[in-house]
């Protein structure tokens, strides 16, 4: 099986015991985003000068814990969203997380996954920024050019083959 993804992991002390999940979103987000665009805008600081788009799915999850500002409208936004058959369940875990951190006025953990593939049970982990995990391409073995890279998103300074990595994968879940 081949799977091209990356998914965010939320984890909550909201409830007892402490809950976590992960959310995956196999298609594009952005026709959704730009929905709530003013609201984003608003909550992550997006200014003008600031585009919106691309890397908009990376800024979402960039700052951790999430403030109760950005858990409205990013439940206003994943509301919108339809999820597929294989998104469902974390979308909606997602979903009811997102409404007992709000209630309880408890901020929520979030981190995304580095960019990566996983096929004939080979896990692939592209080069990417480690702190927004931006990717910087799809590389399927180790970057030739290792010059100290400045992320665009976030500035962080990386070199890629410290990010790279392809090894058989070892589960059945993409970590
Ligand atoms: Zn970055």
């Amino acid at each position: 099986m081949s799977d091209l993804l990356q998914y965010v992991e939320w984890t909550s002390d909201a409830t007892t015991p402490p809950v976590n999940g992960r959310l995956f979103v196999y298609r594009s987000f952005d026709e959704i985003l730009a929905k709530h665009r003013d609201a984003i805008s608003g909550a992550y600081g997006i200014t003008a000068r600031t585009p919106f788009f691309p890397y908009l799915w990376n800024r979402l999850w960039m700052d951790s814990p999430l403030s109760c500002e950005r858990m409205v409208v990013l439940r206003a936004a994943f509301s919108d969203y339809c999820p597929t058959r294989w998104e469902k369940e974390g979308h909606l875990a997602f979903l009811a997380a997102l409404d007992s951190c709000i209630q309880a006025g408890i901020a929520m953990n979030v981190s995304l996954s580095p960019p990566g593939h996983t096929d004939f049970g080979i896990k692939t982990i592209f080069p990417h920024c480690p702190k927004c995990k931006l990717e910087l391409g799809r590389f399927f073995s180790a970057p030739d050019d290792d010059a100290l890279q400045k992320c665009e998103l976030c500035g962080t300074g990386f070199r890629p083959s410290a990010t790279f990595s392809s090894r058989p994968d070892e589960s059945t879940s993409f970590k």
